[in-house]
């Protein structure tokens, strides 16, 4: 029998008292705790809700590097291993809650997160590959960089922040968040002081290599205020879920490996036989890597441990850099049509002037990185003349001899009458240099 005179809460009985205050309601009242646990009650519903909304988007690894092809030229060992890594990942996740508690489930068979290794040049689509990723998956994602992490109590961005952009990049929903994708780019840089024959370490960087450790095993982080308001004390992040990419040029990771499985020699002096290197192929000699090359980088074994998938980016050649132009849904070539249509104005190439643009994007090095301001500056005189010509109605980038070198110019076309036109500003010399 309960005591009239005192207040019980109406969902566990428990009688309210200094300690266990009750909230009123119309018709009953409500201890802290039992408000506590209609919260998880109901964050648990949200997450079978979310479950339920992944398990019907999730596809197929074939369809999910299909999706891949649309946006990144070539790679396709990378896409592949990604498409599978990813699409277990949230298999994973998708059956964890069917036999109850995350914990049941996890205890059942444990399935480890498998976290992605992705070595390549700079500028062959790292970064492209993990945006693909994440846009076809449907989750929430982000791109952090490496060498701008230190650790914490240092001057610079602490661990955590990643968190918190990602927090931000799901709307505030922090369950969304711990489902998503985090790719840490330029790995390769966190530790080493490059390879020379002084191995220095970086002591702050190895600092960061264990926050990231931390949370890339697995950890309850309290999260950074953002600008965001929210109601409520501190945000709690569960970094169990998140799919971790790293990504890192790794220079000299061929020589590495090929340093590695060149044959012992099998004495030493004029007696010993002379043993020839083997020659390996680009492919060959990153096929056969294994983690342990990687800590020529400074990175840790813990850290490298962590992340069981590696896969590789190829460097483009002019070839791949045209496809990179014209091909993907997003192309460049696309996107300044798009923006020169939206003035009226009709955009086109020459092939030799792609040929042209891929080779000098060729010679700087940078991959792909290279060819937005090759483009920018062939047609930044045009961009620049364009809005005040409404006569103007075409533009052609083409590649033209002059004097020795061989130069992209634009010819414009105005009005209706193209040929004649198109002479005359070709004689007028309406060119554009790309350095
Ligand atoms: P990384 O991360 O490897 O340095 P990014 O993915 O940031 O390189 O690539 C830079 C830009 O170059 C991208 O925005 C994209 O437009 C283009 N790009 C690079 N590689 C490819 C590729 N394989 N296919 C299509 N576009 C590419």
């Amino acid at each position: 029998m309960t005591d009239k005179s005192k207040l019980n809460c109406s969902f566990c009985g428990v009688e309210q008292s200094a300690e266990t205050p009750l909230i009123s309601g119309n018709d009953g009242y409500i201890c802290s705790a039992c408000v506590e646990l209609a919260h998880q009650v109901v964050n648990s519903w949200g997450q079978s809700a979310k479950r339920a909304e992944l398990a019907e988007t999730l596809r197929v690894p074939k369809e999910i590097k299909a999706h891949l092809d649309e946006y990144v030229i070539g790679q396709d060992g990378a896409k592949e291993i990604l498409a599978v890594a990813v699409y277990n990942h949230y298999q994973r996740l998708i059956n964890m809650g069917q036999s109850g508690s995350l914990h049941d489930a996890d205890q059942a068979v444990e399935l480890e997160k498998s976290n992605v290794l992705m070595a390549g040049p700079s500028g062959t689509g790292k970064t492209l590959l993990v945006k693909s990723l994440a846009r076809v998956i449907g989750v929430p994602f982000v791109v952090a960089d490496a060498t701008t992490l230190t650790q914490a109590g240092y001057v610079g961005d602490d661990v955590d922040t990643i968190l918190r952009r990602l927090v931000d990049a799901a709307d505030g929903d922090v369950q969304r968040a711990q489902w998503g994708i985090v790719y840490i780019d330029e790995v390769d840089k966190l530790a080493s002081k490059g390879m020379g024959a002084t191995n220095t370490r970086d002591v702050s960087g190895e600092g960061v290599q264990q926050a990231l450790l931390k949370m890339v095993e697995g950890n309850e982080v309290k999260l950074p205020k953002s600008g965001r308001r929210h109601e409520g004390g501190d945000e709690i992040i569960d970094t169990t879920n998140i799919l971790f990419i790293v990504g890192g040029a790794f220079p000299g990771l061929e020589d590495l490996v090929r340093k590695r499985l060149r044959p012992q020699k099998g004495g030493i002096g004029f007696q010993a036989a002379f043993v020839e290197d083997p020659q390996h192929t680009h492919d060959q000699l990153l096929a056969a890597l294994q983690p342990d090359d990687l800590q020529g980088f400074g990175l840790i074994p813990e850290f490298i441990g962590r992340f069981p998938v590696i896969t590789f980016l190829h460097e483009l050649d002019a070839d791949a850099l045209i496809r990179v132009l014209t091909e993907p849904k997003n192309s460049l070539v696309r996107q300044y049509s798009q923006l020169f249509a939206y003035q009226g104005v009709e955009l086109s190439f020459t092939e030799e002037a792609l040929q042209r643009i891929a080779q000098l994007a060729c010679d700087r090095g940078t991959g792909a990185r290279g060819l937005r301001s090759i483009m920018e500056s062939v047609l930044r005189r045009t961009m620049y003349e364009m809005p005040s010509n409404p006569q103007l109605k075409k533009a052609v980038v083409d590649r033209e001899q002059v004097d020795d070198a061989s130069e992209l110019i634009v010819r414009e076309i105005l009005g209706e009458s193209e040929e004649s036109v198109v002479e005359e500003q070709a004689e007028a010399g309406v060119k554009s240099r790309a350095q």
